[in-house]
Formats: structure tokens, sequence, C-alpha cells
């Protein structure tokens, strides 16, 4: 096992890093930008280096000068955590070059799943069904058109160098294909400096169910099971749960044994995991592999009872698996939150601002990974998830009804933030019945960000007051003042309503 490792990384997932480095006895090693000097991350790690300005460009993606931080405190081995520097294989190939370990696979297997065309490639060869689709990039619209025609409207755009649901455009008929081929190159170039296209045909209304698999450096493969992702806003995640309710035990084997499949195919050691669309009939298709930890992987820690941070520090200090397929059946039902400064009522804009107060749910069944807390700011350069919220529960009714509770013992005063969408996507009966899919959260919105969730008798009561007497002295104030004060207090007033 190493002596020392650093986290390259901020927020919940370098805490959640640096907290499995202390459970396996590993001195951990924090890196910090300007901005987050002193944030729980860097206060957390046994030592901790200062990498740049607030930017990531600056700081949290300059894979040398973390290199560098890591020789020169003496760690052996690199967590990337996700994002950043976790799916670059320069930066795998680097720290590999540097003499030291990179927690993650190999770079080759980071390189044949970097791009969505040649993993659709290598799927293909080892017989696993993807949509589909262009064989890979095409070359211009006329050609999209072409492809399009071959596959039949709707057709689904995506950047080959994709992530983040970056570069993706739905065509739904050939009018459109010329714009949104254009559109789709150019998001693409901005956001990954590569913008070839290529098509699959859209599939309407499937579930986007995931598969764990952790691979060790003696030859085994395991599957750990689903994640059901389907809760979805413009393509990205909001709510995750494990296992899936559409995935029976025959399934689940099925699935897994595919995503070992592809694992294998590309020679994969570490934690990864493949994606699926799975449509309305049980059939299923790889969409790509994610060759890093997941935001959701707690979900499946909590229904495997496999701490999936630790095996990968584990696995790439050497160490072998040391449970086998059958050992892993889920147990229970997890759900997680991801809990964004960003304001529903407003279009999810990002929120900014000085946490005031932070009050953690606690008690049966509830795990908060955060990375803030009182005090923190609150700013744009760094991903708006404040923290996940998780809980396990015997059933996935009992982790409803878990995670509504957690949600209410839930305070964060100083931004706006995602919780009361999540309370009332707890409160919603199809939701609740599972009956959706990955356009399902999109149909359903404007009703779960329109409602005001429920305010107790007294605190309804004393906003009514106050708005009374806040009323009366704004009717005393000269015209321009008043309007302004109005404003204000109108804001206010809505968070206050909306905290219910
Ligand atoms: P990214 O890497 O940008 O996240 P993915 O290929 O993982 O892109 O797709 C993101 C999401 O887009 C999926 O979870 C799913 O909701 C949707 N999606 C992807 N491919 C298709 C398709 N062929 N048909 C319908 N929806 C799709």
């Amino acid at each position: 096992m190493f002596d020392k490792v650093l986290v390259a990384n901020r927020g919940e997932i370098a805490l959640r890093i640096v907290r499995a480095c202390n459970e396996l006895g590993v001195a951990s090693v924090a890196v910090y930008s300007d901005a987050d000097a002193g944030a729980p991350h860097a206060r957390a790690a046994d030592e901790a280096v200062n990498i740049g300005p607030a930017p990531s460009a600056e700081s949290y993606l300059l894979g040398d000068r973390i290199i560098a931080a890591a020789l020169s405190v003496g760690a052996q081995a690199i967590h990337p955590g996700y994002g950043f520097l976790a799916e670059r294989e320069w930066f795998a190939r680097a720290v590999e070059a540097a003499g030291l370990v990179f927690i993650g696979p190999p770079p080759d297997a980071i390189a044949a799943m970097g791009s969505k065309t040649a993993a659709r490639a290598l799927a293909i060869k080892s017989s696993v069904p993807v949509v589909p689709g262009s064989g890979g990039a095409l070359a211009s619209a006329a050609q999209a058109r072409e492809a399009a025609e071959e596959f039949g409207y709707p057709v689904l755009l995506k950047a080959a160098a994709g992530g983040g649901g970056k570069g993706m455009r739905v065509v739904r008929e050939a009018g459109e294909l010329e714009a949104a081929f254009g559109a789709a190159a150019r998001e693409a170039k901005a956001a990954f400096g590569d913008d070839s296209i290529y098509l699959e045909k859209y599939i309407s209304q499937p579930r986007h169910v995931e598969i764990q698999i952790l691979a060790d450096s003696h030859g085994n493969v395991l599957s750990l099971g689903e994640r059901e992702c389907s809760l979805q806003r413009r393509h990205q995640k909001m709510v995750e749960e494990a296992p899936s309710i559409a995935v029976s035990p025959e399934l689940r084997r099925s699935m897994g044994e595919t995503a070992v499949r592809v694992a294998r195919a590309a020679g994969y050691v570490n934690a990864g995991t493949c994606e699926f669309l799975l449509a309305a009939d049980g059939s299923f298709y790889f969409l790509e592999m994610n060759t890093r930890l997941q935001v959701e992987h707690p979900v499946t820690e909590l229904v495997t009872d496999v701490d999936l941070v630790q095996w990968q520090i584990r696995i790439a200090s050497g160490e072998k698996l040391t449970f086998s397929q059958g050992d892993i059946v889920p147990r229970g039902w997890a759900i997680e939150c991801r809990i964004t400064s960003e304001d529903p009522a407003n279009g999810f804009l990002p929120s900014t601002g000085v946490i005031q107060y932070l009050g953690v749910p606690s008690g049966p069944g509830v795990r908060w990974d955060g990375g803030v807390e009182a005090g923190s700011e609150v700013g744009l350069h760094y991903d708006p998830m404040l923290a996940k919220l998780i809980v396990w529960g015997e059933d996935r009714a009992q982790a409803i009804a878990r995670m509504h509770r957690a949600l209410l013992e839930l305070t964060i005063d100083g931004v706006e933030t995602s919780r009361d969408f999540h309370l009332r996507l707890m409160e919603d009966a199809e939701f609740k019945s599972g009956a959706f899919d990955i356009q399902w959260l999109e149909r359903r919105l404007d009703s779960l960000v329109a409602v005001s969730p429920p305010l107790d008798g007294l605190r309804a009561a004393a906003i009514a007051a106050a708005l009374l007497a806040e009323e009366d002295r704004v009717s005393r104030l000269p015209a321009a003042a008043a309007a302004a004060a109005d404003d204000q207090w109108k804001s206010a007033a809505r968070r206050e309503a909306l905290r219910g």
C-alpha cells in the first residue's frame, strides 16, 4: 500500500478520497487554488499544496504543476477524482512518466474509451449492442443527412469527444439538420477542441442505466450492479438510484456480463462505468464507458457494501479483489440527490454568494458527501454541485420517504439551491411509481419548480405578517426608493418562502 496519495481535485470528491485514505492509513495531500485556501478538502488532508489562481485552467487543470506538487511532498500516487484531469490520457501518462501511480485505468484504456466513436467500434467488435448510427465521424451536414435518412428521424448528433451532454442535438426532421450540425460542431469545438460529430438513432423514452465495474490487475473483472440515472435535465443527471426498478436479476446479470466484456476488450483496470440506454422492451444499447469514478458512485456503495474509492486505491497499489461475482447481490435501495447552487425557480441559473448557515441532515440511513460549510464562498469558477445527499432504505418506498425527511432537515442559507426541487420530486406520484424515462424530468419540470413547498403554519403566518409590515413601510417611501426596496424584499421573501 502507498504511504502517501495526492488528491488532484477539490470539493466533495476530494474530501471523499481523503476519507478513504484516512481509513486505509494512507497519508493524503490536497491541492487547492487561491479561491479554495482553507476549504474543507484542503483542511481535511494531512498536507495541502497551493497550485495557483482560482480559474481551473490556472490550477486544477495544470497537470504538470500537480505532478510537481506530488513529487515535492513525496506522494507515490495521484487520485484524479472525476472531472478536471480524470479522463485525460496525457495526464495519466505524465503521472506514470514521473514515476508515480495514476489511481485509475491504464492510459491505453482511457484512450480506447476517450472517443465515443472509437468506443462504439470496440463494442461492436466485442458483439456488444450499440445504438444504430454512423460508423465514424461525419465530414459534413450533407453526409449527416444521408446517415439520418438511412436510420430515420429523429436522430441525435453527438460530439465524438463529448461529455456532459455538450455538442449533442436532437434532430426531428431533415429541415433542422444543417443548423443543428453546425451548432453541435461549434459547441464541441469550444468544449473539447474537437469538432467531430457522429449520429445515432434517437431512442424514444429509454432509461439511462449504467453498470459499475471493478477490475484488478490480476485479471479479475466484476460487475457491481446497475445505477438508474434517467432523471436528467439537459442530459445532466440530477437524481440517481441503485438498483433500478426496471432491472430484473436476469437483466442485471446480462447487462453486467456485457459491461465486463467491454472492460476486458479495453484492457481495463480499476473502477469504471458502462452507460447503457435501456428501451421499454428490455433491449439495451451500450453508450460509452466512463473511465473514472462517477459522481453517483455512493448509491452503489450503499447497496453493495463495497467501498469503491478504497478499492480504487487498493487496486492501484496492486491488490487483488477479495470477493467474486457471486458475492455481489444488491441489498435494499439507495437514492442520491445532487444538491447544486442553482435556482430551479429561475431556470436553474447558477446562484453565487457566501453560505451563511448550513444545517446538514443526519439520522438513520443518511449520508452527506459535501464539500462546503458555513462561510464557504460559492462562485462561478467551479461546478455548482455543493454536495450529494444519499440515503439507504430497505426498499424504494422507504428510501424515498427517508430522502424526503433528510431534505426537510437540510438548510442552506446564502445561496439558492436545488433542495426544494428535490423535495417536490420525492412527493411526485409518478416518480414514486417509478414510471419514468430519460425525457420524463424535462416533461415534468414545470410542475416540479412552480409549486411552492408546503409551509408550516407558524412560518407562513410570520412571512405574511412581515409582508404586510413591509408593504406598509414601502408605501411610505419616495417612489424610486420604494421600487428598489420592493425588489430586494421580494427576492428575500421568495428565498424565505422557498426554504419552507
Ligand atoms: P455525454 O457523454 O455527453 O453525457 P452520453 O452519450 O452519455 O453523452 O448521453 C447523455 C444522455 O443523452 C444519455 O444519458 C441519454 O439521456 C441521452 N442519449 C444519449 N444517446 C441517446 C440516444 N441515441 N437516444 C436517446 N437519448 C440519448
